[in-house]
């Protein structure tokens, strides 16, 4: 009998890739193999993220595309995952009726029994609940999933992998889904963290980054049991930079009100331990922050910042930036410009406000006017443009380890320890995970060039 087959495509963040990658693996597990092609498999899964308004609306036109070719071919299932599935549930069915599945973000380890099932009656499966666990997983070897990439982005390389350590967020910020689409917060066991880093450790995995909508706050909710102990982040950290055979250490995100000094001590303890820091600011305006409910102020940031660079100077800093929050004047966002001159993050995602349904800021009247939201974004991107210049011209003539990963026509392509890519003239007999040092002659916006480092 011929083996279904199956396509994933991913909108959104990180935590969205590693879901994906774990659907893409229980699948395999359950005899589906997985297609390049949207147009062959006989099942198609879109993982939707609705965190804002633009991804959201990429998954929405292609399941709009996919009617047609349900129409062609009436046996293929289309499954709709994530946050938008979350949110809309039932009503997604209704507007949407070539649809076969639509299944939670607390559901995803059941889609294959959930696709076996389907009868064409039950196309919904959504739970939200406060005491859901996560199961133990097992991940496969990686070249199992490595097709699963972002839309529109090459699949993650297999030597680099993601590791989820916790589900949803408690920090209901106004502007965001997150709480209502993923649920309480709840952190995995610290074993179960552990078993699946030696896993990927042992399958050829040289760099791990900890996922979690705020690693900050892993261990102060339910799941880490007596048994593995009282976990901070910073304790699971150094558990899992204690792992033989692992060169390279990232988490993210991190609310800086979380940030504690333990976590940034780590930074001057564990060597394999990236310097490189996404901490979201947000805002630069304490009006700002507080109607968005960060529960920080700008000073705070200011002084978290200061003190991450005390453990470690060369650490480089990104940040998140949503210009035009309801209610921002022209001096809340000169605040934002002043942030940005006096940290000088070394890159930063910026966007403008949009209105997520169910959210609190959805319903404040004081909206700033479109086209004022598009003259900040310009001019904050046009700054943080020249600072990511300015910032990277101080790498030239350094010389850097850049972890290999991919083999081009013209040489190699790498990474440093601080998240830089770097494009590197000449090859070396080398393979995808490995270390080399290289100097640094040119210095883009977005990437650096240099060449192997004589000596090597
Ligand atoms: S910390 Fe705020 S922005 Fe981040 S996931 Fe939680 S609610 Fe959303």
């Amino acid at each position: 009998m011929k083996q279904a087959s199956f396509i994933i495509k991913t909108f959104g963040c990180q935590m969205n890739v590693r879901d994906s990658e774990i659907m893409a693996q229980l699948l395999a597990e359950h005899g589906y193999i997985e297609s390049m092609e949207m147009d062959e498999a006989d099942v198609v899964i879109l993982n939707t993220c609705s965190i804002r308004a633009k991804a959201e609306q990429k998954a929405m036109s292609l399941l709009g595309m996919l009617r047609k070719t349900k129409k062609r071919r009436p046996g293929m299932k289309i499954c709709v995952a994530g946050c938008v599935a979350q949110q809309e549930g039932q009503e997604l069915c209704q507007r949407m009726d070539h649809v076969d599945l639509v299944i939670g973000t607390q559901n995803l380890y059941e889609l294959a029994g959930l696709l076996d099932g389907l009868d064409g009656t039950s196309k919904v499966a959504i739970s939200m609940s406060n005491s859901y666990e996560i199961p133990a997983f097992i991940p496969a070897m990686p070249s199992l999933v490595s097709g699963v990439g972002l839309q529109d982005t090459p699949p993650a390389p297999a030597f680099r992998k993601f590791l989820t350590i916790m589900q949803g967020c408690n920090n209901y910020c106004t502007y965001c889904v997150v709480p209502y689409t993923r649920g309480r917060e709840i952190s995995r066991k610290v074993s179960d963290i552990i078993d699946e880093a030696h896993v990927l450790v042992e399958a050829g995995v040289q760099e791990i980054t900890l996922l979690g909508q705020n690693v900050n706050s892993y261990g102060r909710t339910n799941q880490v049991t007596a048994k593995d102990g009282d976990y901070s982040f910073a304790q699971l950290l150094r558990a899992v930079a204690a792992i033989d055979g692992l060169k390279r250490l990232r988490f993210t995100t991190s609310n800086p009100k979380d940030l504690s000094i333990d976590l940034m001590r780590c930074f001057d303890e564990i060597e394999i331990l990236c310097p490189q820091f996404h901490l979201p600011v947000q805002s630069g305006s304490n009006n700002v922050l507080s109607r968005m409910n960060r529960k920080y102020t700008r000073e705070l940031y200011l002084q978290r910042v200061a003190e991450l660079r005390a453990f470690r100077p060369d650490i480089a800093l990104s940040t998140d930036v949503i210009v035009g929050f309801p209610g921002e004047t022209d001096d809340d966002f000169e605040q934002t410009m002043e942030i940005l001159e006096e940290v000088r993050f070394h890159s930063s995602f910026s966007f403008k406000y949009s209105d997520r349904p169910g959210t609190r800021s959805a319903d404040f009247d004081d909206k700033v006017d479109e086209q004022v939201k598009s003259q900040r974004l310009s001019r904050f991107q046009k700054r943080q443009d020249q600072i990511c210049l300015e910032q990277n011209s101080l790498y030239l003539d350094q010389i850097l380890p850049v972890m290999v990963e991919k083999v081009t026509e013209d040489g190699l392509v790498g990474r440093t320890d601080t998240n830089h890519i770097v494009h590197i003239d000449n090859k070396i007999l080398c393979s995808p995970g490995d270390i080399v040092n290289v100097t640094i002659h040119h210095a883009g916006q977005h990437s650096l060039n240099g060449r192997i480092a004589i000596n090597q």
